[in-house]
C-alpha cells in the first residue's frame, strides 16, 4: 500500500471497537427474569444513542450465563460437549432479545451466529461482518466461537483480533468498577487500578477474564477496558474513551 493510500484509509476508516456483556447483565434480581425486558431495553437505548454520537463501528458479543452455562450442567452429569452446545445457544436466545431491541431504537442490527442456523441468524462469515460494520449496522456475534471448552471471553477477544477491532470492552455487572487489587466487597483497602498490564493480571490472578482469553489479548496485542455496564453513561464514557473502569494492555 502507498502511504498516501494509508493515510487515505486512516482518515476513512471509523474506530471500531468490541463490547462484551455477560448474559448475566441482561437478567434482573428485581424481576426474577432470565432476560428482563426493562434491562434489554435500557441497554439497547445506550448502544443506539453511543454507536450514533460517537459514529463508530459497534460489535457486541453476549454470553449465555443467565440461561445455562457449560459447567452448569457438567456438574449435573451432562456430557460437557453438549452442555457447552446448549450454552452456546442459550447466547443465541440473548442475541436476539438485544437486535430486537436495538431495532426498535431505529439501529439496523445483524445477528452472525458461529453455528449454522440459516432461518435465525446469519452464518459467521468475517468479511460479512466487518461489511456489516462498515455499512453502520451493529453487529452481534452469538454461539460463541461454535467449540465448546471455551468462553463468550474468549470468543469475544477472538472475534475483536478477527475483525481488527482496536480495544475490547468488558462490560461488568456485578457492581465492581473495573479491576481491583482484592475484592472491594471484602476488602475495604482494596483499591482500583487505572491501568494494568497483562502480565500483571496473569501473574496476581486477577479474575478479570479468563485466563485462555487474557493470553490471547496479550499475545495479540488486544488492549481491555473493564468497566461497569451498568451505570448510567458508562457504554458511552467506555466506548468514547474517556477515563473509565480500568485498562488492560
Ligand atoms: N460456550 C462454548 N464455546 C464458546 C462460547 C461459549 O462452549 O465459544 C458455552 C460455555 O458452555 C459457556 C456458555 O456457552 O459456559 C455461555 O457462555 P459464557 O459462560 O461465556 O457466558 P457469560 O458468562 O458471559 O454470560
Amino acid at each position: 500500500m502507498t502511504s498516501e493510500a494509508r493515510v487515505a484509509e486512516q482518515v476513512i476508516r471509523k474506530r471500531r471497537v468490541v463490547l462484551k456483556m455477560s448474559g448475566e447483565a441482561l437478567a434482573s434480581s428485581a424481576s426474577d427474569e432470565t432476560i428482563d425486558g426493562g434491562v434489554v431495553e435500557h441497554f439497547a437505548r445506550e448502544i443506539t444513542v453511543a454507536r450514533a454520537e460517537l459514529d463508530l463501528e459497534l460489535a457486541i458479543v453476549v454470553g449465555g450465563g443467565n440461561i445455562w452455562r457449560g459447567t452448569t450442567g457438567e456438574a449435573q452429569g451432562l456430557d460437557r460437549t453438549t452442555s457447552d452446545t446448549m450454552g452456546m445457544l442459550a447466547t443465541v436466545i440473548n442475541a436476539l432479545a438485544l437486535q430486537d431491541a436495538i431495532e426498535h431504537h431505529g439501529q439496523p442490527t445483524r445477528v452472525l451466529s458461529a453455528i449454522s442456523m440459516a432461518e435465525v441468524a446469519e452464518p459467521y462469515i468475517r468479511r460479512r461482518a466487518i461489511r456489516h460494520l462498515e455499512k453502520g449496522r451493529v453487529v452481534i456475534f452469538a454461539a460463541g466461537m461454535g467449540n465448546p471448552y471455551f468462553t463468550t471471553d474468549t470468543s469475544a477477544a477472538l472475534r475483536a483480533a478477527e475483525i481488527e477491532a482496536e480495544i475490547l470492552l468488558k462490560g461488568t455487572h456485578s457492581g465492581v468498577d473495573g479491576v481491583y487489587s482484592a475484592d472491594p466487597k471484602l476488602d475495604s483497602s482494596a483499591r482500583r487500578y487505572d491501568e494494568l498490564a497483562f502480565m500483571d493480571v496473569v501473574n496476581q490472578d486477577l479474575r478479570v477474564m479468563d485466563l485462555t482469553a487474557i493470553t490471547f489479548c496479550k499475545d495479540n496485542r488486544l488492549p481491555v477496558l473493564v468497566f461497569d455496564l451498568m451505570g448510567p453513561g458508562n457504554l458511552h464514557r467506555a466506548l468514547a474513551g474517556e477515563e473509565i473502569g480500568t485498562l488492560i494492555r
